[in-house]
């Protein structure tokens, strides 16, 4: 799919609708999730074109990496959060609803949202889905 220019995000990057910025520099953008996962959820995008991790440039990956680093310390520090989630969704089977690629930044008190499995897995399936992996590297 082509990048969509009149996303939701491309119009925040373009102050065509506002949002609750909380950091920026020259390759990226930080604001408030508007339907918060818990107290602190906040979003960080690259300013130029990405639907997803397939099609980020390799220029705009460190910049967005490190201001997500940076973004949840603060995030970590004000809210006061023991631990933070990192998310990064991908097509809408992943559960992504917005077509410019975000880091979600989601500070955690509890176990109350999990990405863990609970049964650990068989080690030989697991073995011949890294073969899989491999073979696509
Ligand atoms: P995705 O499901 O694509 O990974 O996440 C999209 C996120 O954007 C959701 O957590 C949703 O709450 C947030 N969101 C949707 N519309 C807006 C908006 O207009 N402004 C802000 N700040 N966040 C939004």
């Amino acid at each position: 799919m082509a990048y969509d220019k009149s996303n939701i995000f491309a119009k925040i990057l373009r102050g065509e609708i506002p949002s609750i910025k909380v950091y920026e520099d020259a390759h990226t953008l930080a604001f408030m999730d508007i339907m918060p996962v818990s107290k602190g959820h906040t979003l960080v995008i690259p300013k130029s074109d990405a639907e997803n991790i397939f099609d980020l440039d390799a220029a705009a990956a460190g910049p967005l990496l490190l201001a997500t680093q940076k973004v949840a310390r603060a995030v970590k520090a004000a809210v006061q959060a023991p631990g933070v989630m990192i998310a990064q969704l991908n097509g809408p089977a992943a559960g992504q609803t917005i077509f410019h690629i975000h880091f979600h930044i989601i500070p955690r008190w509890k176990e109350d949202l999990s990405l863990h499995g609970r049964a650990q897995a068989d080690m030989k399936e697991l073995e011949e889905t890294a073969k899989l992996i491999r073979a696509q590297l």
